[in-house]
């Protein structure tokens, strides 16, 4: 199947899509991104994503480069044409093509709108079976880590690191020790009390959207979420762990560091987390 790119108002085949060399974000990383699920040719939980992409932008004082309700014409767009049925759309804001130099442009450079489609096959029912490992590794990133910038070289690094060892993802760990997030995911535990366990929002962490509506979901179901940082060791002692991203939604972590989570397999509450966000899923989140 041929696949499909929007770059900078055009749709082009993704064979001879190209940005200009010198694209802020193919020279500075002087951008931000969004990768959001696509399910049954829908979109999960768009209007979070744009409401982040618009608090990125915000910070880096970068403009949308169209209107929200264009870019919205654009990925339903981009999911027509690429036959996208599960999988998920990556779109990428950069601040445009000018000479190289740190300080921004001069006003009137517009801003760069790269939108990439993918097909995915849903989460393996031996991942969920299993659950997967992760290991943990000092945070390397930046202060800004609630920015979604396109600069990920050491999220990058931690996770091949982390795929070296054979593990799944890399939990990151901050100055004192507590877990930050994964690589590209949220980390969570269940504590023995039933505790539904994230670290709170804030410059460590990206407000990520799937953490947001497993967090709402939870509540809803009368569950109990609790938002604080957590350690390894509290994590190698509570009942489960699990990770939330766009892409995996909730997925069971069984093994830390080489040791077992709980009794070493996905836990119930984690499978119901995911079941009751598939439920969301089904009727349009
Ligand atoms: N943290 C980081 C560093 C990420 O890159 C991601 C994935 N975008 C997440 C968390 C999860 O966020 P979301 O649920 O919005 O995919």
């Amino acid at each position: 199947m041929s696949r499909y790119a929007y770059v900078n108002g055009q749709y082009l085949p993704l064979s001879v899509a190209g940005v200009h060399v010198e694209d802020r974000g193919y020279q500075f990383a002087d951008g931000v991104y969004e990768v959001v699920a696509v399910a049954n040719g829908h979109a999960i939980d768009e209007e979070a994503h744009l409401a982040r992409l618009d608090y990125s932008l915000k910070e880096m004082s970068l403009a949308w480069p169209v209107s929200k309700a264009a870019l919205k014409h654009i990925l339903k767009r981009m999911v027509a044409l690429n036959r996208l049925t599960n999988g998920l759309l990556y779109l990428q804001i950069t601040r445009g093509v000018s000479r190289r130099d740190h300080g921004f442009p001069k006003p009137g450079v517009p801003p760069a709108l790269v939108v990439t489609a993918k097909n995915m096959k849903p989460v393996s029912p031996e991942l969920l079976e299993k659950g997967v490992a992760v290991v943990t590794m000092p945070d390397l990133r930046w202060k800004r880590c609630d920015i979604k910038s396109v600069s990920l070289l050491p999220n990058i690094l931690a996770k091949q690191a982390a795929k070296d060892m054979g593990a799944y993802e890399a939990w990151l760990l901050d100055d004192k020790g507590y877990v930050t997030e994964g690589s590209s995911t949220n980390a969570w535990i269940v504590t023995d009390k039933g505790e539904i366990v994230t670290r709170p929002l804030g410059a460590p962490i990206l407000a990520g959207v799937t953490r947001r509506a497993i967090l709402a979901l939870a509540k809803e179901a009368g569950l109990k979420p609790v938002e604080r940082p957590f350690k390894p060791a509290e994590a190698l002692k509570a009942k489960e762990a699990f990770l939330t991203s766009a892409t995996s939604w909730a997925l069971p972590i069984t093994r830390i560091d080489g040791k077992p989570v709980g009794d070493g397999k996905p836990g119930p509450m984690t499978l119901r987390l995911r079941a009751l966000y598939a439920q969301a899923v089904e009727k349009g989140l």
